[in-house]
Formats: structure tokens, sequence, C-alpha cells
């Protein structure tokens, strides 16, 4: 994968900064608990839990159509005279379980349909039916237009990973995997919480924080030492609802002021604020 110079050069590598020095006497003493050894981090936090879609990779944008295409087709069917609109993807569908958000949006309008089965066709009009009808759209726009990831994902990627923190992907789609791998990113993170994944672990979706809590537990950390990165209303709540150390907002639409109700501790507009702010905590002082 490629970095463009521009963000390489506005991170830092971090690969032994100031205050990290191999001698420092641990700033947090582990807890009997706690098996891994304290961070060097003066508020003890080691990981950093991303969501994918929308934060580190543009996605968001495919599965934004693909949704408008499915609920205008439908309304238009069932004569709803209100159209499908971005609020609707920002409020129901946005960082949800495929099939909750389907129902949250059919009951926005007054529509109800039947659950049916997980293994329902795509032409099938029930609430899976219409999952599956969207994600056959988003998986045929990503072989069609492939997914780059955002710009500056790489080299904050990169950074975090060589400046000591464990890193993790904790997403509600199906689709991770083949996103992650699309975009260069999967060496990165040998930890991926998919919704396969949920699913065959019984872990309630966003905004429940289950995915986010099993995450943390895979890597032997208490969600006080892990942040939550999220671009979404919901997924900000699943970190706040877990009580991880800090969850932070990326601002790619969902609105500053929308993250911030739902639990943000911080906004950020990209990821590159993101390493900012984490560097900052490392070395208590604000890189740039
Ligand atoms: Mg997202």
């Amino acid at each position: 994968m490629s970095q463009p110079p521009s963000v390489a050069s506005a991170v830092p590598a971090p690969a032994q900064p100031a205050g990290l020095q191999p001698d420092d006497p641990p700033a947090v003493a582990p807890s009997p608990t706690d098996p891994r050894p304290a961070s060097p981090r003066p508020d003890g936090l080691r990981a950093v839990l991303f969501d994918l879609d929308g934060v580190l990779a543009p996605t968001a944008d495919l599965h934004r159509r693909a949704w408008a295409d499915l609920f205008q087709a439908v309304f238009a069917q069932a004569g709803v005279s209100q159209p499908y609109s971005d609020r609707d993807y920002f409020v129901h569908l946005d960082g949800r379980p495929r099939q909750d958000g389907v129902a949250a949006v059919l009951a926005s309008r007054g529509l109800e349909l039947p659950w049916g089965e997980p293994d329902d066709p795509p032409d099938r009009d029930s609430v899976h039916g219409l999952g599956r009808r969207k994600n056959q759209a988003f998986q045929a726009a990503l072989s069609r237009q492939g997914v780059q990831p955002y710009p500056e994902t790489g080299a904050v990627v990169r950074a975090l990973s060589q400046a000591g923190w464990d890193l993790a992907v904790v997403s509600s789609s199906a689709n991770a995997g083949a996103v992650l791998a699309a975009g260069g990113l999967a060496e990165s993170f040998p930890l991926v919480v998919d919704a396969a994944l949920a699913a065959r672990h019984g872990l309630a979706g966003k905004p429940a924080p289950d995915s986010f809590l099993y995450a943390a537990r895979q890597l032997g950390l208490p969600p006080a030492r892990a942040v939550v990165v999220e671009d979404a209303r919901s997924g900000v709540a699943a970190g706040r609802a877990g009580g991880f150390g800090l969850v932070v907002g990326v601002d790619r639409g969902a609105g500053r002021a929308a993250l911030l109700e739902a639990g943000a501790d911080l906004v950020v507009d990209d990821l590159t604020e993101l390493w900012d702010h984490l560097a900052g905590l490392t070395q208590g002082r604000t890189v740039r």
C-alpha cells in the first residue's frame, strides 16, 4: 500500500518517542487481575480498537449508496411519501448490525416485514432478505470500485503499532476481512471482530458494547485500558456503555455534536488528529 508523502510527513515515526525509554518505570502498576505488563502511558491506555467503515476506510460511502438504492426502491414499491435520506442512514443504519438497521428504517415509515431467516434470498421481502439485498449491492460496488483506506490511515496505524499500541478492528460488517484485504490493512490487524465472529460468539451488536468488550478480552486488557475509535453514534454509544478508557469520535459526517452527545470523550476530524492526541498523551505534549 502506498502512503501519500504529505501524511507520512505529518505523522512522526515514534519508534522510541521521548518518555518511552525501555528503562523507564511503568506509570501504572499491573493489577493482580491484569496479566499484561504496565503501559508506559501515564493513563495506562495501551490498545486502540478501531471501527472499520468510516474510520479506517471510506466504505461508509459505499454502504450509504447501497442503503439508499435499497430503500428508495422499497419505499417506492410501498407508496411511502417521505423519501429516504442521508438522515435515515446516520440515525438508523450507521454502525448497527444490518438487520437491526433494516427494521429501524422500516419502522420509521410505519412499515413492518417478517424478520425471516438468515439465509433468506435477496429477493425475499423480509428483514433478512432486504439485508441480503443491500449486502449484495455493497459487495458488487466493492468489487467494482475497490476501496482505498483514508489517506492518513496507513501512516497512523504504523505509527501506533511502532509506539507499542495493541490494535484491533471491531466492525459490525460482514465484509470486514474483504475491506481490510482490499485496502492492504489486513496484516496490521491480527484481531478482527466482525459480524461473523460476533454471531459465532452470540455478541450483541452496537450500540451494545459486547463486540468491543470481546476484543479487549482477547487482548488481555480491561476496557479502561483501551481506546475506542468510532464514526457512528451507535459505535460511540457502545464504547461509552463498555466503560472504555477513551472514546474517540471521528466526524466523517455524523456531526461533532451528535458524537459528543452519544458519549464521545473527544471528536476528531481524521486519524492524524487522533495520533496527535495519543502521542500527546504519551509524551505530555501534542505532536505537530
Ligand atoms: Mg463506522
